[in-house]
């Protein structure tokens, strides 16, 4: 299995993987013409789309890709019925397609109705975890988006996490400023500068590496512990999880 990161609008990716015989599936095509480029230049023929949520951004390519392929099975959360979906699926369901099975993950936070999919070791996780960081909650409380973070990260080390955004520079800036006597944390940052420097794609990433870099994973740890602490007198992991996005829409 072949796994491909296609750039599109600003700063999104839309992830394909495609099998030897060139059968591809497309995840959160946000739009039409890079995915119709690759899959000419490839010679793929696409079986399936997953989609993680209705933002436009994820979505916006679907109906004409449909127009090219109508017998692409289009799979989706309730939200994206009327975003092209023809096949809505729910946490626990499991989809077989290229011959991998996918299971469905609820990952509510971002959007009432995000999921993510998972067949080891890819995690199409949308706009849940990305590398060093955590969705907006647009919808979803604090309290929901970290429970969707625990269900992530009860996943394996070696799982390849493909976000739907290249944020990771912007998060690694805020994870070094917030903790900046780690040392873990400030090696990757400056890997990072340097790979953005050069236009290069920081995805996917490991979570056994996110476990350390995303400080969204390390709400347990006593050290992000204090640093919140200074500033609000709060316990619960939830309100450290949420303090800690607020620092981050306000950095
Ligand atoms: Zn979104
Ligand atoms: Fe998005």
């Amino acid at each position: 299995m072949n796994l491909t990161s296609i750039p599109a609008l600003d700063d999104n990716y839309i992830w394909t993987l495609n099998n030897e015989d060139g059968q591809c599936l497309i995840v959160d095509p946000g739009e039409a013409a890079p995915v119709l480029a690759a899959l000419e230049k490839n010679r793929w023929q696409p079986v399936a789309i997953l989609l993680t949520h209705h933002h436009h951004d994820h979505v916006g390519g679907v109906k004409e890709l449909l127009s090219h392929f109508p017998q692409l099975t289009v799979y989706g959360p309730q939200e994206t019925a009327n975003k092209g979906a023809t096949a809505v699926v729910q946490e626990g369901d499991r989809l077989t397609i290229l011959g991998l099975e996918f299971s469905v993950i609820a990952t509510p936070g971002h959007t009432l109705g995000h999921i993510s999919y998972y067949s080891s070791p890819y995690l199409f996780c949308g706009d849940t975890l990305f590398s060093g960081g955590c969705g907006r909650l647009f919808e979803g409380t604090p309290q929901q988006m970290l429970s969707s973070f625990q269900k992530l990260n009860k996943l394996p080390d070696e799982t390849l996490v493909c976000c739907a955004h290249e944020y990771t520079l912007s998060n690694l800036k805020f994870a070094a400023h917030l903790l900046p006597q780690d040392s873990d944390i400030s090696a990757y940052y400056l890997k990072i500068k340097e790979l953005r420097a050069k236009q290069q794609v920081t995805l996917p990433t490991k979570l056994s590496l996110e476990r350390r870099i995303n400080v969204f994973l390390r709400t347990q740890d006593d050290e992000i512990k204090a640093v919140i602490k200074e500033e609000t007198p709060q316990d619960a992991e939830w309100q450290i999880f949420a303090a800690l996005r607020q620092k981050k829409d306000h950095f």
